[in-house]
């Protein structure tokens, strides 16, 4: 098989270890892919959102089945382009890729498919926005309606920050606060067929101790040894199978990876989001576990046959990641800087360019992740931290309780 994968972070560099050690995938193209990457796969350039660029780059490589990584590219049709040609893509159409792109286009389908989620209005006006506010009282959560890269949601209890929020992104919704653990469940789907991966947690904000700003995600793992038994199938049977089966009903349908974003409060599992790909950096820790070939797996959801797959195999143990960012990550991350240490197993490249000279360098906000696999949690948290001291990068950040609570039993499902 000859797979074409499209994007260049993180997420994509887990995913082409996982397409590249698939004995079924000959030959794996990255476009744009990344320096790490570059170990694995044939690098392309592409214009990663142009969805004609990208079919034409999948018609001239002979692609059998094409990843598509990010969201943008998925909201923008290129999924819906390769398809056109006759080649099996793994992503929603841009149709289905809107439970990502709209937060209000999300809330809609989990109404009508009766899915467990907060409530919420959308407002585009500071009237609107003061009676939302009321409603629901502190602490606030307020998420811009578009695409931001996982950064448009602000949760604050300072009612200035959330109506400037509201003022600046123009159109946002409002929700009620959902208290409890987080949980990221992926879920491959031919659309109707849907197959869950381990459930996972990441860290959303910048600091230790879920302090300061949201970002892309500094650090996950998996598996989650607190979580629920019966977790996994409680949410295919009440949030998965209905959502799946109402974008049916609408006649888009919806095939890739469905991302459902949890919280577990009292009341039980409930939505905080929808994403239409694979998560970052969840997919680091939860494609390490992943013993089944990725690309048949894929293929078979791009090419409505998952039913017939066999069930997923996994690793024993755990994984865990850690994201090392930029100086001035989330605000505003500098570029440009030297890497020395990143060219070791584990090391997953986010942000990163080779320069002229040879040299890596950084080029995002996040920019390496070490991950790492171990016999339960807590070796595999040792293992991450032991990558990220050996890489040297000037300003850089970490957060350092990446699954430390978990490891030390301190997570609780309220009940
Ligand atoms: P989202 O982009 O919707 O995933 O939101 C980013 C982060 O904001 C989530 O991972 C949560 O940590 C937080 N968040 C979003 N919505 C809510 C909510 N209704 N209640 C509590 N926290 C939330």
């Amino acid at each position: 098989m000859r797979v074409l994968l499209v994007g260049g972070g993180g997420r994509e560099h887990a995913l082409a270890l996982g397409l590249a050690n698939d004995p079924a995938v000959d030959q794996l193209i990255a476009a744009p892919g990344n320096p790490g990457i570059a170990a694995v796969a044939e690098l392309r350039e592409v214009a990663a959102n142009d969805p004609a660029a990208v079919a034409a780059l999948a018609v001239e490589v002979q692609a059998d089945l094409v990843v598509i990584g990010p969201e943008a590219p998925l909201v923008a049709g290129v999924a819906d382009a390769v398809r056109a040609k006759g080649i099996p893509a793994f992503g929603p159409s841009a149709e289905a890729a809107r439970l990502e792109g709209s937060k209000t286009f999300a809330k809609e389908i989990m109404t009508a498919a009766g899915v467990p989620t907060a409530r919420a209005h959308t407002c585009t006006d500071p009237e609107s926005t003061a009676r939302a506010l009321d409603d629901f009282g502190p602490p606030y959560v307020v998420k811009n309606d578009g695409l931001a890269a996982g950064k448009g949601v602000v949760v604050t209890d300072d009612r200035t920050i959330a109506e400037e929020h509201a003022r600046e992104c123009g159109r946002v919704v409002i929700e009620e606060y959902l208290a409890g653990p987080e949980v990221s469940l992926f879920v491959v789907t031919d659309g109707e067929a849907a197959l869950p991966l381990l459930p996972a947690q990441d860290f959303k904000r910048v600091g230790d101790g879920d302090t300061g700003p949201n970002t892309g995600g500094m650090g996950a793992y998996a598996p989650l040894p607190w979580a629920p038994p019966g977790l996994v199938d409680e949410v295919m049977r009440d949030v998965v199978h209905p959502t799946l089966a109402e974008m049916r009903r609408r006649g888009t349908p919806f095939a890739g990876l469905l991302y459902v974003g949890l919280a577990l409060t009292a009341a039980g599992p409930r939505v905080i989001e929808f994403n239409a790909r694979f998560g970052d950096p969840e997919t680091q820790v939860v494609l390490a576990l992943l013993e089944t070939p990725l690309a048949g797996l894929l293929h078979a959801a791009a090419s409505g046959t998952l039913a017939a797959h066999p069930p997923l195999r996994w690793r024993e143990g755990a994984a865990v990641t850690v994201v090392v960012a930029a100086e001035g990550y989330p605000a505003a991350p500098r570029t440009g800087d030297e890497i020395v240490g990143a060219d070791r197993a584990g090391v997953i490249h986010a942000g990163t360019r080779r320069a002229d000279d040879g040299t890596l360098r950084s080029a995002g906000g996040r920019v390496l992740c070490g991950t790492a696999t171990g016999p339960d949690l807590a070796a595999a948290r040792d293992a991450a931290y032991a990558l990220v001291r050996r890489i040297e990068l000037a300003g850089s950040h970490h957060r350092t309780d990446i699954a430390a609570a978990a490891v030390e039993g301190r997570i609780a499902v309220p009940d």
